[in-house]
C-alpha cells in the first residue's frame, strides 16, 4: 500500500481525568505531524465524551479508583460474566458515593450508548491507523472501542501503546486479541513515526519486525522487555498539540464547559532511581517508570517557554506536571524565573519529601498550588524497606512545612500492607502519627503489586 498521506487517529478512552487533555495523545500528535509530514493526526478524547455522559462528578469518582474503572467496560466486553463483575463492582463501590447506590448495568448502559454514539459518529474507516493510548485504568475501556471500531473498519491497522503496553504487557496483548496488531514497548514518538514511514512505503511487510521498541506479530526486536527507543533529548520534542481537546470542550454546551487543566511534562523517568542505594531500582513498590530507559529532563529555558506558549494558546493559568516527580536539578531558579509578574498560575507537581522549605516557598511564589509528596509511611525503619531514601521526620516536616500559609497544599498516601512490614513498623507508624495529626491528612492506601514492581 503506498499511500499519498496516512489518516491517524489517536485515541485516549475513559477513565484518565477528564478535566486536562491526554498529554500523550498532544505529545504524539506534535511529534508525528512534525516527523511524518504527509501524516495526518487527528486526537479522539473520548474519555472527555464519556465523561459528559455519564456525567463529571460520577465520572471522577469512578476515575479515581482503579478497580472500580475497569468494571463497566470488562461488563461490556464480556456480558456472559456480568454476575461476577457486578459482584466484584459491589465490592469495591461500598462507600464510594455516598448514599447513593449506582448500579453496575445503569453505568453500563449509559457507557454502551455513549459509545455507541461515539464510535457511529465517526468514519473510522477514512483513517488508515488507530493508535490507542493505555495508561492507568484503561485497559478494559480500549479494548471494548477497540472492538466496536474495528467492526466498521475492517482494514483499520491497530497499534496500542502506554504504561499498560510495556515490555511483556504489550506482547501479551498482541497474542491475545487478534484486533490489535502492534504494540509500542516505551515511549511512542519513535516507534510510531518509524511505523509511519514504513507505513507510507512499500516496505512494510519486510521492515516491520526491524523497528525496535515495537511488537507485531511479523517479529520484533530484542527482548520484548527491553525494547526502548526513546528520543535521547527531550528537548527536540515539539509542544504538545491539544487543539483537538480544546475544540471537543469548546463544542459542548456551556452548562457541560470548564476551565480545565493544561498537562506539562518537564521530564521522563525517575532520577531518584539512579540515586537510590539499591541503583537503578527507586522504591521498592514503584512501576511508574517501566515504560522509560533512564532519566530525562528538558532544560528550564525549554520548559519555561513551553509553560509560556500553551497557557497563551490555550489561555488557561492552570498546570499540572505530569512528571513523576520533578527534577532535582535548578528547580529554585527554575521557579523564580517562572513567578513572573502578571501571570497568576495555579500548578500542581509531585515531588519527593526531601524538598527543602526554600524550594516550596520559591514553587509558591510562581503558583504552586498543590504538591502530591511520597510520604508513604512514617517509620523510618518501613521507609527503608520501602527503599523511599527518606526518614520519619523529613516526612513529618515536609507535612509542617506544607501547613505555612501560602505554601502548596500536600496531598499523599499512607501505603498498608506492604509486604515485609512488621509489627514494630505498625507501632512506630502509630507514634508517629500523633506527630502528624495536624497536618493534613494522608490517604490510606492498600499495597498492590504493579508489574513491573522491584518489590
Ligand atoms: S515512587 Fe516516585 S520517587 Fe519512587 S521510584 Fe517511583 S517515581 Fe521514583
Amino acid at each position: 500500500m503506498n499511500h499519498v498521506g496516512l489518516r491517524i487517529a489517536l485515541i485516549s478512552t475513559p477513565w484518565p481525568l477528564f478535566n486536562r487533555p491526554s498529554i500523550q495523545l498532544g505529545a504524539l500528535k506534535a511529534y508525528l505531524g512534525r516527523e511524518v509530514p504527509k501524516a495526518e493526526v487527528d486526537t479522539h478524547h473520548v474519555y472527555l465524551q464519556v465523561a459528559a455522559a455519564l456525567g463529571y462528578g460520577l465520572y471522577a469518582q469512578i476515575s479515581e479508583r482503579s478497580w472500580l474503572s475497569e468494571a463497566p467496560y470488562a461488563a461490556l466486553l464480556y456480558p456472559e460474566r456480568l454476575d461476577t463483575i457486578s459482584r466484584f463492582w459491589s465490592r469495591h463501590a461500598r462507600g464510594v458515593f455516598q448514599d447513593r447506590e449506582i448500579r453496575l448495568e445503569k453505568v453500563c448502559q449509559t457507557l454502551k450508548s455513549v459509545t455507541d454514539t461515539i464510535v457511529d459518529e465517526k468514519d473510522w474507516a477514512a483513517y488508515h491507523v488507530a493508535g490507542f493510548s493505555i495508561n492507568f485504568s484503561q485497559l478494559t475501556s480500549t479494548l471494548f472501542f477497540i472492538h466496536e471500531i474495528k467492526q466498521r473498519a475492517p482494514d483499520l491497522k491497530i497499534v496500542v501503546g502506554g504504561s499498560a503496553c510495556s515490555g511483556e504487557m504489550g506482547l501479551s496483548l498482541l497474542n491475545t486479541f487478534p484486533e490489535i496488531d502492534f504494540a509500542v514497548s516505551g515511549e511512542g514518538e519513535v516507534p510510531l513515526a518509524k511505523l509511519c514511514r514504513l507505513l507510507l512505503s512499500d516496505r512494510q511487510n519486510e521492515e516491520v519486525g526491524l523497528i525496535s521498541g515495537l511488537m507485531s506479530r511479523a517479529g520484533y526486536r530484542g527482548k520484548a522487555s527491553e525494547a526502548f527507543s526513546q528520543v535521547p533529548d527531550l528537548d527536540v520534542l515539539p509542544v504538545p498539540d491539544y487543539s483537538d481537546y480544546f475544540q471537543l470542550l469548546n463544542s459542548f454546551s456551556p452548562q457541560k464547559r470548564f476551565f480545565p487543566k493544561i498537562p506539562v511534562e518537564m521530564s521522563r523517568g525517575c532520577w531518584w532511581r539512579k540515586h537510590s542505594s539499591k541503583k537503578g531500582r527507586g522504591c521498592a513498590f514503584c512501576n511508574l517508570n517501566i515504560q522509560w530507559n533512564g532519566y530525562r529532563a528538558k532544560s528550564p529555558e525549554k520548559m519555561l517557554s513551553e509553560i509560556r506558549l500553551l497557557s497563551e494558546k490555550y489561555e488557561t493559568l492552570s498546570l499540572s506536571f505530569m512528571d513523576n516527580l520533578l527534577p532535582n536539578k535548578d528547580l529554585t531558579s527554575f521557579f523564580k524565573k517562572l513567578a513572573s509578574p502578571g501571570k497568576e498560575f495555579r500548578l500542581f507537581a509531585e515531588v519527593r519529601a526531601s524538598t527543602s522549605r526554600e524550594e516550596l516557598a520559591t514553587m509558591a511564589s510562581a503558583g504552586m498550588r498543590y504538591i502530591q509528596v511520597g510520604i508513604e509511611a512514617l517509620s523510618t525503619p518501613l521507609l527503608k524497606k520501602l527503599n523511599k531514601g527518606t526518614t520519619a521526620i523529613e516526612n513529618l516536616e515536609i507535612m509542617k512545612n506544607c501547613e505555612t500559609p501560602g505554601f502548596p497544599g500536600l496531598v499523599s498516601n499512607l501505603i498498608l500492607h506492604f509486604p515485609g512490614s512488621e509489627q514494630s513498623d505498625v507501632a512506630d507508624t502509630l507514634a508517629n502519627m500523633e506527630f502528624a495529626m495536624p497536618f493534613q491528612p494522608l490517604k490510606p492506601t492498600p499495597f498492590w503489586l504493579g508489574y513491573g514492581s522491584p518489590v
